[in-house]
C-alpha cells in the first residue's frame, strides 16, 4: 500500500526519500526531536522561544471568548484582508483590493502549495534559488513540476545575474523567489529582481515571491517586494505570514496578494486544501499588521541583538560565520574546525556542545549540496540568555 503514490514525489522533491523507500521526516522535525531527546539547546528549527506583542495575543484570546470559533469566510475574515491591504499600502505603496486581491491561507506554506498546484502543469519548470526552503522542492514535485535552481554561494550569497537570466526560458512557468532568504539571511537586491521581472515578461512566466521575513531586517537593510517593480504586478503573487513577524509560528496565518485573476486561481485550489483556518487568530494578526512602525522596528532590533550574540559566540568558537541582513538564521562553516560534513556535525553537536543546528545541505541537492557540505545553520530567534548559554557551550568546539 505504501509503495506508490504522489507521497513519493513529495518526499523525493525535498530529498527525503530513503533508500528503503520510506519517507523521511524533515530536517527540522529530525533535529527538534534530537534536541528534545538530548536536552540540547535547539537552534535548529526556526521558532522563537518567547511570545510576540501582547496586543496581538490578547486579540486572539478575546476572539475565542467572544465566540469567533467557527469557519471564517473562504478568502479570510474581512478584518484581516483589510489589514493586509493597509499593510501593503503603508510599507510598500501597493494598492490591493481586500475583496479580490488578497487570500488568507494556513501559513505561507499553504499559500505556496495553492499557488504551485494552481499554476504548474506536468513538466512545467519552476525556478528557485538554491539553497531553498525544503517545502519548495516537495510542492513543486507534488504539482508535477520540474525543479530548476540557480546557486547562491557562501559567503557572498548573491546569485549570478547571467545565470539567473539564462535559467529562465519558455519552459519556465514559475520563478519562485524568497527574499529575505532562508537559510542564508540574504536580501535579494533590486538589480537581480529586475533581471527576473524582465526575463519573466520575455518568457511569460509567473513570479511567486515568499516574503515571510519581510520585517526582520537588520543594519538598515530594506525589503523591496518584487511586486513593486515596473512590469511585475500583473504576473506576481506575493506571499507572507504572521508567524515570523509576530512570533506566532504555531498559528499558521499566512496570505497571498496579487492580481484578482491569479488570486482566484489560487483560491480554487486552496478551498480544497484546508478550506479555511484559524478564525480567532485572523483578527489578532490583523491587529499586529496595524501596529505602529516603532513596534516593527523593536521586533527587528531585538532579533538583531540576538543575531549579534550568536555571531560573537560562533566566532569565539572559531567558526567562520556570515552576517545575515535579515531573518532568523546565520550560517557557519564547520570545515574550519575539522568537520567537513555539516550533517555529521549536526548529529554530533548535541554531544559535542549541547546545541542543535541544521545542515545547509538539507536545503540543496546534487552539486550545490556538495559545495555547501560543511555549512550549518543556526537560529537566533531565541532569548538573549539562551543565546549566551549556547555561545558558551559552542566554545567547547574550539581546538585546545
Ligand atoms: N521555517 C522553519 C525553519 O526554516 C521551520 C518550519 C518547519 O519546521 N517546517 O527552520
Amino acid at each position: 500500500m505504501m509503495r506508490s503514490g504522489p507521497w513519493r514525489r513529495a518526499a523525493a522533491g525535498a530529498g527525503l526519500l530513503t533508500a528503503d523507500g520510506v519517507p523521511g521526516t524533515t530536517i527540522f522535525a529530525e533535529m527538534s526531536a534530537l534536541a528534545a531527546a538530548t536536552g540540547a539547546i535547539n537552534l535548529g528549527q526556526g521558532f522563537p522561544d518567547t511570545d510576540g506583542p501582547i496586543e496581538v495575543l490578547r486579540v486572539a484570546q478575546e476572539a475565542i471568548g467572544a465566540g469567533l470559533n467557527q469557519y471564517p469566510p473562504g478568502r479570510g475574515s474581512a478584518v484581516l484582508r483589510e489589514a493586509i491591504g493597509r499593510h501593503q499600502q503603508r510599507w510598500y505603496g501597493l494598492e490591493v483590493d481586500p475583496d479580490t486581491e488578497v487570500l488568507v491561507t494556513a501559513g505561507a506554506t499553504e499559500a505556496l502549495a495553492a499557488v504551485l498546484l494552481a499554476f504548474v502543469d506536468d513538466g512545467d519548470e519552476v525556478l528557485t534559488l538554491e539553497p531553498a526552503y525544503d517545502a519548495y522542492g516537495a510542492i513543486i514535485a507534488l504539482a508535477g513540476g520540474v525543479h530548476r535552481t540557480v546557486p547562491v554561494d557562501w559567503p557572498d550569497l548573491r546569485p549570478d545575474a547571467d545565470r539567473l537570466r539564462d535559467a529562465i526560458t519558455d519552459r519556465t512557468r514559475v520563478i519562485l523567489l524568497n527574499t529575505p532568504h532562508n537559510p542564508t539571511g540574504a536580501v535579494l537586491d533590486e538589480t537581480l529582481m529586475r533581471v527576473v521581472v524582465e526575463a519573466a515578461e520575455r518568457h511569460d512566466a509567473l513570479i511567486v515571491t515568499d516574503e515571510v521575513y519581510e520585517h526582520l531586517l537588520f543594519d538598515g537593510a530594506r525589503h523591496v517586494p518584487v511586486a513593486t517593480l515596473p512590469g511585475a504586478w500583473d504576473r506576481t503573487i506575493s506571499i507572507s505570514s504572521g508567524g515570523k513577524t509576530f512570533s506566532t509560528t504555531g498559528w499558521k496565518i499566512g496570505w497571498l496578494t496579487g492580481p484578482a485573476e491569479l488570486v482566484s486561481a489560487a483560491l480554487a485550489v486552496k478551498q480544497f486544501l484546508t478550506f479555511v483556518n484559524g478564525a480567532p487568530f485572523q483578527p489578532a494578526i490583523a491587529a499586529g499588521l496595524d501596529l505602529p512602525d516603532p513596534v516593527f522596528a523593536r521586533i527587528a532590533a531585538e532579533l538583531q541583538a540576538g543575531r549579534d550574540i550568536l555571531i560573537a559566540g560562533l566566532e569565539a568558537a572559531g567558526l567562520p560565520v556570515s552576517t545575515p541582513a535579515a531573518g532568523y538564521f546565520a550560517i557557519a562553516d564547520g570545515a574550519a574546525l575539522g568537520f567537513p560534513d555539516g550533517a555529521d556535525l549536526c548529529r554530533q553537536l548535541p554531544s559535542l556542545a549541547g546545541v542543535v543546528a541544521v545542515p545547509v545541505s538539507a536545503f540543496c541537492r546534487g552539486d550545490q549540496a556538495a559545495r555547501m557540505r560543511s555549512l550549518i545553520r543556526f537560529a537566533f530567534c531565541k532569548s538573549p540568555s539562551v543565546l549566551h548559554e549556547a555561545s558558551e557551550r559552542l566554545a567547547a568546539l574550539r581546538p585546545r
